[in-house]
């Protein structure tokens, strides 16, 4: 079954590289957002369209608007400026990137996606452009252009794995941003990231579940939870005065495998007595903001704090998700910090303060939890985890962007004995994508994810290979929601599991009773029949 996408034609292609030209077919391309949400989100140009339409309905000023909507980014954006200026096309990003890899077409070398707005920037906007033009490296702007920006845009998941490589830290997802910002500008967008951003507004999260259904998932997870362990647990929900408001990704209580983490969240507060509260309102940690454009970023973000202030909790506590850590320590502070109304996180249990988060006062689950282990606070039976041979996906952005490599390796290694690293150049700072972050793990662009997934595929499979490896862990919703797909196609007998899946699974709880069964039902290594039957009578 993997042979037709391993097949990849590594011949360049015949032409100039400024000529534009792509082909928009299904399994490559993500479909436009229809025009409710444009309006939902009060955004420009709503209409129906699709990539494939000869006639994307422009308006009729869109160079104007393009140009102009430039002009004010490069003034208003210093890094923006910068990467157009400064890349000296040394070409060490060249190869670092996993749609490149996956499917050998040259525009998706860093450098080259980057390069398709720079040649822009060089004829409008550099004097020697304006005067000597193609001469100079610039390109007209043309309604092709548009549509080649359309299609290599969002065929970058902004991971940032190039810029690790770039000697002049030019940071290609920035310039990603930038493009699908000003595509935005004129309406070109996919509804895979306005959608979820508009139910965000709608319902508070990206599913667009109402409060009613947040409550009712939230209790079941409660009611299972408790069934396992045969202890009362309950969740607050939009309790006043709590010391923490906890948030996850709404796929946490809505999609598996996410939704085995939120038992392990559940099971984790109840067993250190935690004052905490999750909001109806603020019930999703995610922001398909970031891969729209700054405003919606900071609007998204700014609901969490909002809620914060509402409820009178102390600080925060984010759950197992890619992009909100993303947007927490790299464009929170600046957007709508210091959150200086709530106080800087100090763990009830064991006295630690997060120092680090003294602006945004949020503590990443991984941070928490590590830190409780690390004082011997929780008793952990890493032996009900032998069943399962880890390795660890570092999701992009807890990794590189807010350099979360440790915690959730001490975790893991302190629930389980059979965990094994993958291959050093794919794994921390130099991880490698699942090829379906920055809202393109969609259904019609299939094709591109798993070719853009297959690195880290290629990785999953050495250590299957090497030491029977049977479980990838990470610590990001869109992983958990796209990995088994992928690993389905390329490694089959893979299963894909969050961090504190596997905490829930080794935690002994005070007064719990007998447990022969993973949060999956899965029987654990040393269950025998006899203790399975023994067990679910006195479960009965
Ligand atoms: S590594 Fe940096 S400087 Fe070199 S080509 Fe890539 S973006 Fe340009
Ligand atoms: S940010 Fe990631 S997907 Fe985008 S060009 Fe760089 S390596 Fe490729």
């Amino acid at each position: 079954m993997s042979e037709p996408l391993i097949q990849i034609k590594t011949s360049p292609p015949r032409g100039d590289w400024r000529d534009p030209g792509v082909e928009f077919r299904k399994g490559v391309i993500s479909y436009s957002a229809a025009a409710k949400n444009l309006n939902y989100l009060g955004l420009p140009n709503p209409r129906e369209w699709q990539p494939m339409d000869m006639d994307w309905k422009l308006p009729p000023d869109w160079k104007r608007i393009l140009l102009d909507g430039m002009k004010e980014r490069l003034s208003k954006f210093r890094s923006f400026r910068l990467f157009m200026d400064v890349c000296v096309r040394c070409g060490a990003c060249a190869d670092k990137c996993h749609f490149y890899i996956g499917s050998a077409d040259p525009k998706n070398m860093p450098v080259a996606r980057a390069e398709l707005i720079r040649s822009v920037y060089r004829r409008y906007f550099t004097f020697t452009g304006r005067i000597f033009r193609s001469l100079a490296g610039g390109r007209e702007l043309t309604e092709e252009v548009v549509k080649e920006w359309f299609y290599y845009f969002y065929q970058c998941t902004e991971c940032r794995r190039c810029s690790v490589f770039c000697p002049l830290g030019i940071d290609t997802a920035e310039i990603t941003m930038m493009g699908r910002e000003l595509l935005n500008l004129i309406g070109c967008n996919t509804n895979w990231v306005l959608e979820p951003a508009a139910n965000c507004f709608r319902t508070g999260n990206h599913l667009g579940i109402q409060p009613h259904g947040f409550k009712d998932s939230i209790d079941f997870a409660a009611g299972e939870a408790a069934e396992i362990t045969g202890l009362d647990i309950e969740v607050p929900i939009n309790r006043k005065g709590a010391e923490i408001l906890f948030v996850m990704p709404s796929a946490d209580y809505f999609a598996t495998p996410h939704y085995y983490t939120l038992l392990g969240y559940l099971m984790l507060f109840r067993e250190i007595g935690l004052d905490y509260t999750v909001s109806a309102y603020a019930s999703e940690g995610g922001n398909f903001g970031l891969f729209s454009s700054h405003e919606l970023m900071k609007r998204l973000n700014a609901k969490i704090y909002d809620e914060a202030r509402r409820l009178k909790v102390k600080w925060i506590l984010g759950g197992e998700c890619g992009h909100m850590w993303r947007v927490l320590h790299q464009y929170m502070d600046t957007m709508n910090g210091p959150a200086d109304f709530l106080e800087v996180p100090r763990s009830p249990i064991t006295g630690t303060v997060f120092d680090h988060a003294r602006s945004t006062k949020m503590v990443h689950i991984c941070e928490f939890t590590a830190d409780l282990i690390h004082h011997g606070k929780l008793k952990l039976d890493p032996s009900r985890n032998d069943h399962w041979i880890p390795t660890y996906h570092d999701s992009c952005n807890p990794a590189r962007a807010m350099g979360l490599l440790e915690e959730p390796r001490y975790i893991l290694n302190s629930v389980c004995r059979n965990f094994h690293e993958m291959p050093e150049s794919t794994i921390r700072e130099q991880t490698f994508c699942c090829g379906s972050g920055a809202g393109i793990g969609t259904d019609e662009n299939l094709e591109m994810r798993l070719r853009g997934g297959f690195p880290r595929a290629n990785a999953v499979q050495y250590v299957r290979q090497k030491h029977g490896v049977n479980l990838l862990t990470c610590i990001c919703a869109i992983d958990k929601a796209t990995l088994p797909t992928l690993l389905q196609y390329w490694v089959p007998g893979v299963e894909v599991a969050g961090v504190h899946e596997l905490l829930g699974n080794a935690l002994v709880m005070k007064g719990e009773i007998p447990r022969l069964a993973d949060l999956r039902g899965e029987p654990f290594a040393h269950a025998t029949e006899q203790s399975v039957l023994e067990t679910e009578a006195a479960h009965a």
